[in-house]
Formats: C-alpha cells, sequence, structure tokens
C-alpha cells in the first residue's frame, strides 16, 4: 500500500475559509512569525496571504501544485508521527484546481525568487521574480471552474464570520506568530505575537471573557493540558468560546467539550457551555490526524483516559480557583 493510497483522496476546499485555513496552515509549517491574510469580498473575489517563512526553492515552487508533493512525510511510517499541521499534499494542488492561484517565494540564501502562476487547466507559468523571503499567495476568482459549488457559498457575511474564525483560532493556537486578517481594506484581526496564550485571548476574545478565566495545568500518563477554563458565571448556548489544540493543530471534539461540561459537575445551567482555551500535548503516535481531509477531526487512542484527564484538570482548576 502506498503513502499515496492511504492518505485517501477528498475534499478539502469547500469554501473561501478552507482556502485561508490550508494555506495558514502552510506558512505556520514553514516556521513563520508573520502571516498576513488580505481578502476581498470574503475571499470569494480574492485571498493573499503572505508570510516570513522558509519559502520554497525554485524546485520545490514547480513541484507544490502536484497532488500529493509534500515536503512533508516521505513514508508511511512518517504518518504515525506527523507534527506539522499539512502532510497530505493536496490543499495547493485541490486550490489550483478551482482558483487561479499566483505563487511568489524565496529562500534565504537564494538570490532570486520563484513566481508560479497556476490555474485550473495546470501551470501557466514559472520564472524567476524579486520576492522576499518567505512565500505570498494570491488565489483569485474562488471556484471560478467549479460553478456548482460557488452556488453552494452562503452570504458574504457568514464567509467572513468562517474566515475570521479560522484566522482568530491559529492566532489563539500560536500565540507566537503575529496574524493579521485584512478584510476589504479593514483590519480585522491584528493578534499580539507575545507568546502567551492569555494576552491572544485578551485579545480576541475581549477582556470580560478574560477577565473570568481559571488557569489549567495537568498532567497524565496520555495527555499534559494547559490553557484556560472559565468560572461558571461566564457561559455561553453553544460553544463559540471554545477553542482546542492537539499539538498545536486547532480540532474540534464533542467529546473534549463533553469532558471539559463534566468537570463543572452541576456548577453549569442546562445546555450552557463554559469558556476553554485548552492546548493538548499528546504522544503523535497516538493521534490520528488522517481522518478527515480537512484534518480538524482526530482520532485518539487511550481516549476514555484523555477525557478523564480533562475531566480531573478542569475539576482542579475549579477547585482552587476563587469562585
Ligand atoms: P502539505 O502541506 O500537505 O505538504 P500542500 O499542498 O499544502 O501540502 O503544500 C505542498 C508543499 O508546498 C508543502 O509540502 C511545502 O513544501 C510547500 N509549501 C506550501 N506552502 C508553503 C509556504 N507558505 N512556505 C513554504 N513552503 C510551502
Ligand atoms: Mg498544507
Amino acid at each position: 500500500e502506498s503513502t499515496i493510497n492511504k492518505i485517501a483522496a477528498g475534499e478539502v476546499i469547500e469554501r473561501p475559509a478552507s482556502v485561508v485555513k490550508e494555506l495558514i496552515d502552510n506558512s505556520i509549517d514553514a516556521n513563520a512569525t508573520d502571516i498576513r491574510v488580505e481578502i476581498k469580498g470574503s475571499g470569494t473575489k480574492s485571498i493573499l496571504v503572505v508570510d516570513n517563512g522558509s519559502g520554497m526553492s525554485h524546485q520545490d515552487a514547480s513541484l507544490a501544485f502536484t497532488k500529493h508533493a509534500t515536503s512533508k512525510i516521505s513514508s508511511i511510517e512518517d504518518l504515525d508521527r506527523v507534527l506539522t499541521l499539512g502532510f497530505r499534499g493536496e490543499a495547493l494542488a485541490s486550490i489550483a484546481s478551482v482558483c487561479r492561484v499566483e505563487l511568489t517565494t524565496r529562500q534565504e540564501n537564494d538570490i532570486s525568487g520563484t513566481r508560479v502562476v497556476v490555474d485550473s487547466s495546470g501551470i501557466k507559468s514559472i520564472s524567476p521574480a524579486g520576492s522576499a523571503v518567505g512565500t505570498s499567495i494570491v488565489v483569485n476568482d474562488l471556484f471560478y471552474s467549479t460553478p456548482a459549488r460557488k452556488k453552494y457559498l452562503k452570504s458574504l457575511r457568514t464567509e467572513l464570520a468562517n474566515i475570521t474564525d479560522v484566522v482568530t483560532r491559529h492566532a489563539v493556537a500560536h500565540p507566537g506568530i503575529s496574524f493579521t486578517l485584512v478584510s476589504d481594506g479593514k483590519v480585522i484581526i491584528r493578534s499580539p505575537s507575545s507568546g502567551e496564550l492569555f494576552d491572544s485571548i485578551v485579545h480576541l476574545y475581549g477582556a470580560d471573557v478574560a477577565r473570568s478565566l481559571v488557569p489549567v495545568e495537568f498532567r497524565s500518563e496520555f495527555v499534559s493540558i494547559s490553557g484556560y477554563i472559565s468560572k461558571p458565571e461566564l457561559t455561553r448556548s453553544g460553544t463559540d468560546l471554545q477553542a482546542f489544540f492537539i499539538n498545536g493543530r486547532s480540532i474540534y471534539s464533542r467529546v473534549i467539550a463533553n469532558a471539559v461540561r463534566l468537570g463543572y459537575y452541576t456548577l453549569l445551567p442546562k445546555g450552557r457551555y463554559p469558556a476553554a482555551f485548552l492546548k493538548l500535548e499528546i504522544d503523535p503516535f497516538h493521534v490520528d490526524v488522517n481522518v478527515h481531509p480537512t484534518k480538524r477531526e482526530v482520532r485518539l487512542s487511550h481516549e476514555k483516559e484523555i477525557e478523564s484527564a480533562i475531566t480531573t484538570a478542569v475539576e482542579q482548576a475549579l477547585s482552587t480557583a476563587d469562585l
């Protein structure tokens, strides 16, 4: 069985926010400390992502849009210890199949950079180009080649909310990286880059949320948990004040949301959720991120132990807090 087969193909790009997510993931994997996202028309007209990461060599840049070209894993075994956000090597290929894309990139020691222009019919041109160190990608005319998909887009306001959510989650997950989101010329997000999760929460979710937070710090055999939860006074009817990260990857998990809730016992009114920003460090060997192409869902071995560790972490944090 080849690595390619194990990495089942799938639809990665559903909406503008998926493009933003994949491009930011790549910038983070390239060790960028500054990531700027500029969108027009909620991303349907254009999405520009500029990073100051490692950049690509001329050769890597020419291969980047080839399906299953990834510089991040080279064997099936590597799938068991994925620490980079990307590894399937299909994001850029998928994006280029539904949009017009222009990539400009340069590595630190290269004299000249590279520009690659590509659209759904393939690579249009590869040429040397002046460039700062890092990578900038412009994605134009989203879904121009798949009008059917375009019809499924929600209102511009919803698409913008989705993009804001993606950038916010990445910014909370990586407090050391400075994120900027500009929509139609207006700055929506400018994250601090102090490296402190708390600073990012204050900035992204507001002082009222930050005031109610209780630190969480807990370690068990299978997981090490850190972050913040709210005192029971701060609740929401949904989980919009929750963000969970496993090894730096933002994930959605009912299981974790429930494990957190359980830690509050009867302190929460029915159907209400606390704020929770939790970073879980788990041996990558026990985390399967290859469940879904978007990698937002993960499968955990020792799930029961990890759930109960989360509940205990929450109980402990609340018991020492001044409620
Ligand atoms: P994956 O991230 O799964 O490897 P992608 O299609 O997202 O696949 O990207 C393909 C390859 O292009 C990456 O493996 C990486 O080598 C390169 N690449 C993409 N974006 C960047 C970037 N912003 N900086 C440096 N390299 C990048
Ligand atoms: Mg990627």
